[in-house]
């Protein structure tokens, strides 16, 4: 059947009823606005759940993605370009604790359907440093990942800044040259759309990011809707603010069993988005 002819509601209704395998751009397109006015949709609530893994320590790194893959799910961490080298100098005692991954490690990951995207060439913070010495090392971490991590493109990825610390003149500077960054703000970003190029979130340590972690979903479940970004790091005691990985695993279990939620990896999120878009194109007519 032609599907500009086939009923929203019914659509809707069978997608609903596949709910356990609905795809994004079926499960967003409730809330867009293409819909306004049009038919049907009852109002649904809808949760995107982004812990956005930083820094690349080894061991976590292996650990996260063994426990997403119990749940079906991608991991996003976020990596350094030469975290793994020995003229690595880390700036932080927390940095300097638990050996990194490689690129062999995370070419591995992303293989598996996990998300790997950049977190800086070194870790500096380009908050305090001259513009041009900033851009200069997000290019060299760029070139970093497209020379080494399989399939990377800069226009596909959403760069992490170290310390989650930007500048306006090198936020929009940056907005030309990935699809989106991550820096501090907000941890509640609007759901993904279009031209959403600044994403923004909050981490919490030294100590355990456990509690930060269940008020934040707390808070994103209390809104209709929204898509939360936290920055979290290591597990079982590695990095800044870790948690424990039996708390990782019940967190996913929990959230895999809530309708509204969808657990995801923030760049998965925005280029399904572009999909959800050329989706309502078809519904026209
Ligand atoms: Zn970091």
């Amino acid at each position: 059947m032609n599907i500009r002819n086939y009923p929203r509601r019914d659509f809707l209704k069978k997608a609903g009823a596949a709910a356990a395998s609905v795809t994004l751009p079926v499960w967003l397109s409730s809330c867009s606005p293409n819909n306004k006015g049009k038919t049907i949709t009852p109002k649904k609530k809808k949760h995107i759940v982004t812990l956005s893994f930083d820094d690349g320590f080894k061991k976590s790194s292996i650990k996260t993605a063994e426990i997403y893959e119990k749940y079906n799910l991608s991991a996003c961490i976020n990596v350094l370009a030469t975290g793994h080298l020995d003229s690595f100098e880390a700036p932080t005692e927390y940095l300097k604790r638990g050996g990194k991954g490689d690129f062999g490690l995370w070419n591995e990951l992303k293989q598996r359907g996990h998300e790997i995207m950049p977190h800086g060439y070194k870790h500096a913070n380009k908050a305090k440093m001259p513009l041009d010495e900033a851009k200069g090392l997000i290019m060299r971490c760029l070139d970093y990942f497209a020379d080494n991590l399989d399939g990377f493109k800069p226009k596909g990825a959403i760069f992490n800044f170290p310390f989650n610390a930007s500048t306006p003149e090198l936020e929009s500077w940056l907005a030309t040259k990935v699809l989106a960054f991550r820096t501090r703000g907000n941890v509640i970003n609007a759901l993904p759309h279009k031209g959403q190029v600044k994403l923004t979130c909050r981490g919490f340590g030294p100590a355990s990011s456990e509690q930060f972690v269940e008020q934040r979903i707390e808070e994103l479940l209390s809104k209709d809707s929204g898509w939360l970004i936290c920055c979290v790091h290591g597990l079982d005691g590695e990095g800044w603010g870790p948690m424990r990985s039996n708390f990782l695993d019940k967190l996913l279990e929990r959230l895999s069993a809530i309708e509204s939620v969808k657990v995801m990896p923030a760049g998965k999120a925005l280029a399904e988005l572009s999909l959800e878009k050329s989706t309502n194109l078809n519904y026209k007519g």
